[in-house]
C-alpha cells in the first residue's frame, strides 16, 4: 500500500522506495485499461511426457505489452494486479482464453492435452472460484479433465482449512490441481495428504544445477520419490539441457517443460508443434 502522504512526508521514503512506489502506481494505472485495450495475450509452453516424448499439456502464460511501457514481465505485473484486485478480471480472462484455446485445438483434431492455468492466491480465495471455473468450462464447452489449475503453496498459508474446502469443491467438480514452484514453500509436506492435488511441479531453482549439484540432485530425487509414494504425478520446470532431462528420466520424473523443448509460444506456433506429432 502506497502512503497517501503530503509532499513533506516523502523525506521518509528513500529514493529507491519512491521509485518502486511510482512504478507500482504506473503499472496499476496502465493495467486498468490493459484488457479493454487488448494489450494482454496468452502464450503456451509445451509440457512433455518423459516416457513418450510427446506433448501432453500446455501451460498458459500471460503476456502484457503496453505502448507506454513496452513488454512488462509477469513477475512484475502479476503482483501489481494482485495488490490492486485487478487479478480477478484479468485472471478470469486468462482462464477463458486458455479454456477456449484448448476447446479449439480439440475441435481441430489435434492430439488432446491438458491445459494448465496459473491461479493467484487472490483468485483462489474468492468465494465463488469453484463455481466461476465450472461456469467458464461449461460456457466454452470444455470437459473439466482437460483443465489443470496451478496453485502455489502460498494459497494455504493464511487459511489452511479454507484452502482445503476450496480444493475439495474444485475436486468435486472434476477440476485438477497442481502445486506450482513446489519445494519453495514450507507448508507443503504436512498438507499434501489433505490437498486434493494430483501433480507437483518441481521448481526450476532445483532443476537448474541438477547435473552438477549433489544437493539439488538429492532434493529433486526425494521430491519425485515422495510424490510417487503418494500417488502424485511430477513435472520438472525450467529444463534447459539434455543432461537435466536425462537425470529426470532416470529418476522417473513423469513430465518436463522448459526451453530444452520449447519456450512459451503464441497459439499458432504451438499448434504447428502439436500438429507435427499427429499420427
Ligand atoms: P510459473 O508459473 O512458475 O511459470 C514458469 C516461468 O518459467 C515462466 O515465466 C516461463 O516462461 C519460465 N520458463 C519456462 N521454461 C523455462 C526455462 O527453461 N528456463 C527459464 N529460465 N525459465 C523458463 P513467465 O512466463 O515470465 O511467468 C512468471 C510467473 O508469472 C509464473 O511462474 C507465474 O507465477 C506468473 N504468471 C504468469 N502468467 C500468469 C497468469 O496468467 N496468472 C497468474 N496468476 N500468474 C501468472
Ligand atoms: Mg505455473
Ligand atoms: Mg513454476
Ligand atoms: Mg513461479
Amino acid at each position: 500500500q502506497v502512503k497517501r502522504a503530503g509532499r513533506h512526508d516523502f523525506r521518509f521514503f528513500t529514493a529507491a522506495m519512491q521509485q518502486r512506489a511510482a512504478r507500482h502506481l504506473q503499472l496499476v494505472n496502465a493495467l486498468r485499461y490493459a484488457l479493454e485495450r487488448q494489450q494482454l495475450h496468452v502464450v503456451y509452453q509445451p509440457q512433455v511426457s518423459l516416457k513418450t516424448g510427446r506433448i501432453v499439456g500446455a501451460e498458459a502464460l500471460l503476456r502484457w505489452t503496453a505502448p507506454e511501457l513496452g513488454a512488462v514481465s509477469p513477475a512484475e505485473f502479476i503482483p501489481a494486479a494482485e495488490e490492486s484486485g485487478l487479478i480477478i478480471p484479468i485472471g478470469d480472462w486468462v482462464l477463458r482464453q486458455a479454456v477456449r484455446q484448448a476447446r479449439q485445438w480439440l475441435d481441430d483434431g489435434l492430439p488432446p492435452l491438458v491445459m494448465a492455468v496459473n491461479l493467484s492466491a487472490v483468485q483462489f480465495r474468492a468465494a465463488d472460484l469453484p463455481h466461476q471455473v465450472s461456469q467458464i468450462l461449461y460456457e466454452e464447452g470444455l470437459p473439466p479433465e482437460y483443465l489443470e489449475l496451478e496453485l502455489t503453496e502460498g494459497v494455504a498459508v493464511q487459511d489452511p482449512q479454507g484452502a482445503i474446502a476450496t480444493m475439495n469443491a474444485l475436486h468435486d467438480r472434476g477440476i485438477r490441481m497442481s502445486i506450482d514452484d513446489f519445494g519453495t514453500g514450507f507448508s507443503s509436506l504436512s498438507h499434501l495428504k489433505k490437498f486434493k492435488v494430483y501433480k507437483l511441479k518441481i521448481d526450476q531453482s532445483f532443476v537448474r544445477d541438477i547435473s552438477t549439484d549433489a544437493e539439488d540432485k538429492a532434493i529433486v530425487s526425494a521430491i519425485i520419490n515422495m510424490a510417487r509414494s503418494l500417488g502424485l504425478t511430477t513435472i520438472a520446470e525450467g529444463v534447459e539441457t539434455v543432461e537435466q532431462l536425462e537425470f529426470l528420466r532416470e529418476q522417473l520424473c513423469d513430465e518436463m517443460q522448459g526451453y530444452h523443448i520449447s519456450k512459451p509460444l503464441p497459439p499458432q506456433e504451438f499448434e504447428a508443434l502439436l500438429s507435427k506429432q499427429r499420427d
